[in-house]
């Protein structure tokens, strides 16, 4: 039962995260909107968001960034490559290592 929950929670978050995507330019405000319902349901089913969904979402004012839109990232490729993520509305940034994953690491 619990799974089935998370998973209706994770197909309308991907749903959220399409539109919010596609009204970008048009609605950024409805942009928002979708990605704080994202947020919300994501909370409740106590789902994780993938990756490359965090990295939309200001870690630091939980607004909806997009790359050339609402934030900047650049490639950090010294030591450790990483990339850092400014949002453009906080001002403030994210820094996400560029090596995979390991699992069940509980980063971000
Ligand atoms: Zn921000």
């Amino acid at each position: 039962m619990r799974n089935k929950i998370k998973e209706i929670a994770l197909s309308r978050i991907e749903r959220l995260f399409n539109l919010a995507i596609k009204m970008l330019k048009e609605r950024p405000d409805l942009s928002q909107r979708y990605i704080e319902i994202a947020r919300k349901i994501a909370m409740r089913a106590r789902v994780r968001m993938g990756k490359e969904k965090r990295m939309l979402i200001c870690r630091h004012c939980k607004r909806f960034i997009f790359p050339g839109v609402s934030s900047r990232v650049r490639l950090q490729p010294r030591r450790e490559p990483h990339i850092v993520i400014t949002c453009l509305y906080c001002g403030k940034y994210m820094r996400r290592p560029l090596r995979r994953e390991r699992h069940g690491e509980t980063a971000g």
